[in-house]
């Protein structure tokens, strides 16, 4: 309902500085005076045309952090809503003020708040709620008193609120006698607006008629009688004027109780003041009853009645709107915790996924880390085997090399140390085997005989027959030689037509009787080429090694061959086809190689058939 008159000028006045306030940033001082201009607004009128001022004002005040004036508008807002019946969102707005105030711990905001609440829960007849909030409030005045938070007319505004409302919930339990010693006023400094005196006196005189006491309730409504709040408030003043007219009807001034209900009565009904129009009708009927207009009475009753009816139907929607906003607000209180819950779960259930992906990015650092090592272990092992093998493959190709030539070489030995022509191994081969085939023979009973062989002539068979036949003769004079000797027995071909004969562990008489069948066999065979058969004869020089010589020194093999060169040089010179042998005495000389050499007549042994 939005009513002209008086404060839609001001209030458009309102409008455009909240607008133009709105612009630019407002201050904390130019908001608190536009809260004070609406609050004075609100004494007279609880307009709901003024809901939209308070919330911009409110928007402002945030915009500025100005929370104590957020928590104002708060507060006005709620008891606009109040009443006019809203009393579900007039909760809310009184338990948001509540919150600001203990967040920001001001006692005397909370006090404010809580005494909002305590006059929703009047309204809402839940009495035990009211008392409890009450109780509250006045504890915070105490706490307000001792910590001095708030300034001492803050604190007796506030005391004062607090003994005018549990006046009043006295009043509404019935409990007059307590009512009236509550609101007492002597110890109250009245300063600045006294409305909420007035109001205190006005539930003070109402306490009183109710006890059936007009006289003391007389003088007070005479005081209030001057207030200006009877001519800005209209709730007060028919309030006023229902307690004045019940106290005519105590007084027994019935005419004047008319006169006084009366107007009040008719004032009501442009209202949502019910409770006031009953009161006003039953007082109507019963001056009636008195005056004996019984008709009236009884119309006048009636509509009492009817004013119950209403009342009370008021009463029961107000009761199932506070069951409402109970349960919105629980459900909201619920959903904000499942809200809050839930929210704890889905950060739990982020963390918990932040824990996976780091476990899996760490897994799989590792496993790359892992595989990496493994594919680097493998490279490796394969890198060794690959140069394991290659290196057996190399080892083997040396190998098989090494044999290669060892074989090569072995042949090529075998080349270099045999004759070709005969197949007997070769002076150079002897050089190299001397040594080994000598080594035995340190044993002077164990002798091993020189021995030279040279074919006598050859150069004519040569010249006679051609080369080719004295190969062939060369090659029959090896194997003749050879059928004669043992497999111990070593023959060389020394050079040319020249042979040098070894014989191991022979004596000197064996040696004499070898070389003479050697000598014999030689001179009987018939050699023969292209069927031309044709004889030759040999010369054969031969010593014995070891050869002990003057001081226990002896003889090198090649000083014993050196002899049996010389024993080979006297056969040839002595007419050839023959042999010469050195056969010394057992006991060691007593004489050097060079003596040995010059005395060589006196030990040399001859073939008995020299050749003449
Ligand atoms: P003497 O009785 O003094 O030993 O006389 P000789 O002719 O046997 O000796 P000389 O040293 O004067 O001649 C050896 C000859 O042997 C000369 C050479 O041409 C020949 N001769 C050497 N080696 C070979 C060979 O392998 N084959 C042939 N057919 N003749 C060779
Ligand atoms: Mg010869
Ligand atoms: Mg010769």
């Amino acid at each position: 309902m939005i009513r002209l008159g008086a404060p839609l000028s001001w209030l458009l006045s309102l409008l455009f500085s909240v607008s133009v306030m709105a612009t630019e940033l407002a201050s904390p001082e130019q908001l608190e005076k536009s809260l004070a201009g609406l609050n004075e607004t609100l004494k007279s009128d609880f307009d709901l045309s003024l809901l939209p001022e308070l919330r911009a004002l409110r928007r402002d005040a945030q915009t500025i952090d100005a929370l104590e004036i957020v928590a104002q508008t708060l507060l006005l807002e709620g008891q606009i809503r109040q009443q006019y019946g809203d009393y579900q969102q007039s909760l809310v707005l009184h338990n948001d003020a509540l919150q600001l105030a203990v967040e920001r711990q001001d006692l005397a905001l909370m006090a404010q708040s809580r005494l909002a609440i305590a006059r929703l829960e009047m309204d809402l007849e839940r009495y035990n709620y009211a008392q409890r909030s009450l109780d509250d409030v006045h504890q915070l005045i105490d706490q307000l008193h001792n910590k001095a938070q708030a300034t001492p007319y803050v604190a007796h505004q506030l005391l004062l609120a607090h003994r005018l409302w549990q006046g009043y919930l006295y009043v509404l339990l019935g409990s007059y006698h307590q009512a009236v010693a509550a609101l007492h006023t002597e110890d109250l400094v009245v300063t600045g607006t006294p409305e909420p005196l007035d109001k205190l006196l006005l539930v003070r005189a109402w306490a009183l008629l109710k006890l059936g006491r007009y006289q003391q309730a007389q003088p007070i409504l005479n005081q209030v009688a001057q207030s200006n709040i009877l001519i800005r408030n209209q709730r007060m003043r028919i309030r006023f004027n229902l307690l004045q007219s019940m106290a005519w009807l105590q007084a027994g001034a019935f005419q004047k109780t008319l006169d006084t209900a009366m107007p009040a009565l008719m004032e009501t009904f442009t209202t949502r003041f019910l409770e006031e129009q009953a009161d006003l009708q039953f007082v109507l009927s019963n001056a009636y009853v008195q005056l004996g207009d019984y008709q009236q009475a009884h119309l006048y009753l009636k509509r009492y009645a009817l004013s119950k009816d209403a009342l009370n139907f008021q009463k029961r929607n107000n009761k199932l709107l506070q069951l409402e906003s109970q349960y919105a607000l629980a459900t909201q209180k619920q959903q904000l915790s499942l809200l809050e819950k839930d929210n704890a779960i889905q950060a739990q259930e982020i963390f918990r996924h932040q824990q996976i992906l780091e476990n899996t990015r760490l897994a799989q650092q590792r496993g790359a880390l892992l595989l990496i090592l493994a594919l680097a272990l493998l490279g490796f092992l394969y890198w060794r085997w690959q140069n394991k093998r290659y290196l057996s493959l190399l080892e083997e190709q040396v190998k098989q090399r090494t044999a290669e030539l060892d074989e090569r070489n072995r042949r090529l030995q075998a080349l270099s140390y045999s004759d070709s022509l005969t197949g007997l191994h070769n002076r150079h081969y002897f050089f190299s085997a001397a040594d080994k085939l000598l080594a035995q023979s340190q044993d002077v009973s164990q002798n091993t005989i020189f021995c030279l062989i040279d074919i006598d002539h050859f150069k004519q068979i040569n010249d006679s027959y051609g080369h080719a036949t004295g190969d062939v003769v060369l090659q029959q004079f090896a194997e003749v030689v050879t059928s004669q000797l043992r497999a111990q027995d070593e023959l060389v071909r020394w050079g040319g037509e020249e042979f040098l004969l070894v014989m191991p562990q022979t004596d000197m008489t064996t040696a004499q009787q070898v070389v003479e069948r050697l000598h014999n066999a030689v001179a009987q065979y018939v050699f023969s080429h292209d069927d031309q058969p044709l004889s030759c004869t040999c010369s054969i020089g031969f010593a014995a090694y070891p050869l002990r010589l003057a001081d226990a020194q002896l003889a090198s093999w090649e000083q014993v061959l050196e002899l049996a060169d010389n024993c080979l040089y006297r056969a040839k010179n002595g007419g050839r086809n023959a042999w010469v042998g050195l056969k010394l005495p057992a006991q060691p000389l007593a004489m050097t190689f060079e003596q040995l050499q010059q005395n060589m007549e006196t030990f040399t042994v001859t073939s008995t058939q020299l050749a003449g």
